[in-house]
């Protein structure tokens, strides 16, 4: 009689409750992602059925990020890595290149042409990773994302495929109050003078002339001669208002306005920019389309 006890309960554990707790918990996609906002996107169209881990929080700077021991143990258990790619995660390609012989390691920047990239000024051969600032690029990134979620995991296509139409949809939308607050400016008014270069694919497609303090990398620093070049073209232009960077360390940029100052012009900080960062997670500057209005509504705000 106890035998049989102990036999049924002993089957109940390993075979019942085993199966109970599977089906309560449905497996996910272990993801890990760079920037925030590839991460935004993957938990979007991801829905539950992935689990991520960006590795790049507010304020952090992709283009000198490096992975830390226990990034490195994340990115091995993965199941699939999205990065941007370009170049932009400099440090991080050998890792990248490594682990891609285990699991799917996708490049987001994969499916935009050539033809539409803009070359890298300072890294010959290169090209300008930022390309999440243009957003008809970006909506092809989106895409990336989607159709390699559906590679991975074909029996939730349908969710992905609807959830990315509805978020691309989001996407038009936001990029059409884009250029109508661009279009409040005058032409002569649409100078965006930034930390670095972030912003071409921004000048490009919404009409803005962009200047950088530092290049498409902040790699390189800023000298005295960057400093004065820039004072005297905000001075001779007469420019109202220039801009700090969340993940650019603020000093040069303060150095720039007291440079214009002693020139006699009055040029103020017009605020801060989200450029390779998210804000905090929870405001609307910790999504990607949260960050790309609130930036538009900054500068147009300041260059009026
Ligand atoms: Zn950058």
């Amino acid at each position: 009689m106890k035998k049989t006890l102990i036999l049924s309960l002993s089957l109940f554990f390993f075979m019942v409750l085993p199966l109970a707790s599977v089906e309560a918990q449905p497996k996910k996609i272990k993801i890990v992602s760079t920037t925030g906002q590839i991460t935004d996107i993957v938990r979007i169209i991801g829905g539950d059925h992935v689990l991520v881990h960006g590795l790049m929080g507010p304020g952090v700077d992709p283009h000198l990020y490096k992975a830390s021991e226990s990034d490195v143990r994340k990115l091995a258990n993965a199941q699939i890595i999205f990065y941007n790619g370009l170049n932009l995660e400099a440090k991080m390609s050998v890792i990248f290149q490594k682990m891609h012989r285990k699991l799917m390691v996708v490049a987001v920047s994969d499916k935009v042409p050539v033809n539409f990239l803009l070359d890298s000024v300072d890294y010959k051969g290169h090209y300008d990773p930022h390309i999440w600032f243009d957003l008809h690029l970006w909506k092809l990134c989106v895409e990336k994302i989607r159709d390699s979620l559906i590679e991975y995991d074909a029996d939730h296509s349908d969710e992905y495929e609807k959830r990315a139409n509805d978020y691309l949809k989001e996407i038009d939308k936001t990029h059409d109050y884009i250029s109508k607050r661009s279009q409040e400016l005058e032409e002569n008014q649409r100078v965006l003078v930034t930390a670095h270069d972030a912003f071409r694919y921004f000048g490009r497609k919404y009409g803005f002339e962009v200047v950088g303090l530092q290049g498409i990398s902040t790699e390189s620093q800023a000298g005295a001669a960057d400093v004065m070049r820039l004072a005297d073209f905000i001075t001779k232009r007469k420019i109202k208002a220039l801009f700090v960077e969340s993940s650019v360390p603020e000093r040069n940029i303060k150095a720039v306005v007291e440079a214009v100052r002693s020139r006699n012009w009055d040029v103020k900080i017009g605020g801060e920019l989200f450029s390779d960062a998210l804000g905090d997670r929870g405001t609307v500057e910790g999504t990607y389309l949260g960050m790309v209005t609130h930036n538009i509504d900054t500068i147009v705000d300041s260059l009026k």
